[in-house]
């Protein structure tokens, strides 16, 4: 595989290209939002910087990296010559049936298509086209340039061949693949969300404040950032829509989402990409400024 198209460049797209393009591939990162592509190639070139900084990139390597890149609004122009698409564009399940159904008509037949979906059934999202043996998840976790994990969903059809060659090229960009079969939230997001869930709730019944069971999590658990902060840099509508899916898909009433939450994402109160979210967070570095969650 050589050439990589990428779409989405949100939160998560963005590391994704950058990971590729790191990695010697030629990456299209497509997006329907000519300002997303245009956000995504900057915090690229910061974060490309701040490898710089800590040693672990040379000037070279950045733009070594950069030319890698190309952007496009255009999904037909960006995907037609890729070995792989990864899409990680809204958690929304018909907007990712559509996506497949069209990438499906774009690509070479050889090519694989993935979906790097928080919880969406692979299965369902293989369905969407003529190639179920080629579709298959490929879930980075957040931020993609620093986190070592790849979740990867073998969905009911995808072939073994498949699933094996997604295994070694994660492998050759550096990171760590796992499997998990196709069942919703998958493991990462069954365990992560109920825990996150209970946090939102424990702050919607009065039991403590943000910064409080944060920090209680932080320091009694050892997590590296509290669950509320950590559900603001996921984004609380991707939040939202992941506990949608498991409350559907697997009926059970404990993954009902927290009625503060459904507001909060009503209200365009987001996390860190609107910068408002349980804290405020500084437009430019992303930094956690404020508790910015109040009773009402
Ligand atoms: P995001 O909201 O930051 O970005 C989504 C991007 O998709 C936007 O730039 C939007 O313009 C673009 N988009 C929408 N429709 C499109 C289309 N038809 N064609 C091309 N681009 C389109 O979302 P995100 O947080 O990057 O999440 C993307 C995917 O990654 C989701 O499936 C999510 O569940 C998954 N994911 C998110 C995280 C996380 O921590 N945020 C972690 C792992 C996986």
């Amino acid at each position: 595989m050589k050439n990589i198209a990428v779409i989405g460049a949100g939160t998560m797209g963005n590391g994704i290209a950058h990971v590729f393009a790191q990695n010697g591939f030629k990456v299209a990162l497509i997006d329907v939002s000519k300002d997303a592509l245009e956000r995504a190639k900057t915090t690229i070139s910061k974060n490309l910087d701040r490898q710089i900084a800590k040693g672990i990139l040379s000037e070279d390597g950045k733009l070594k990296t950069l030319a890698n890149l190309d952007i496009f609004t255009d999904m037909e122009k960006g995907a037609s010559t890729a070995d792989l698409v990864v899409e990680a564009a809204t958690e929304n399940k018909e907007l990712k049936l559509k996506i497949f159904s069209q990438l499906d008509l774009i690509c070479n037949d050889k090519a694989i298509l993935a979906s790097n979906t928080s919880s969406i059934s692979i299965t369902q999202i293989a369905a969407a086209t003529k190639r179920a043996d080629k579709v298959i998840g490929m879930h980075f976790m957040n931020p993609v340039p620093v986190m070592k994990l790849v979740e990867v969903i073998r969905g009911y059809s995808t072939s073994s061949e498949t699933t094996a060659a997604i295994v070694e090229l994660t492998k050759t960009i550096g990171k760590v693949p796992v499997e998990a079969n196709d069942y919703p939230g998958f493991v990462a997001n069954r365990i992560l969300m109920p825990m996150i869930n209970e946090a939102i709730e424990t702050l919607y019944h009065g039991v403590a404040g943000v910064e409080e069971i944060d920090t209680i999590m932080k320091l009694g658990m050892a997590h590296p950032m509290g669950p509320l902060h950590l559900a603001d840099f996921i984004g609380l509508d991707t939040c939202l829509s992941i506990l949608r899916v498991l409350y559907d898909g697997l009926g059970n009433p404990k993954y009902a989402p927290c009625p503060l939450l459904v507001n909060m994402v009503e209200s365009g109160n987001l996390g860190v990409k609107t910068g408002s979210g349980f804290y405020t967070y500084d437009a430019a570095s992303k930094e956690k400024k404020v508790s910015a969650y109040f009773l009402r």
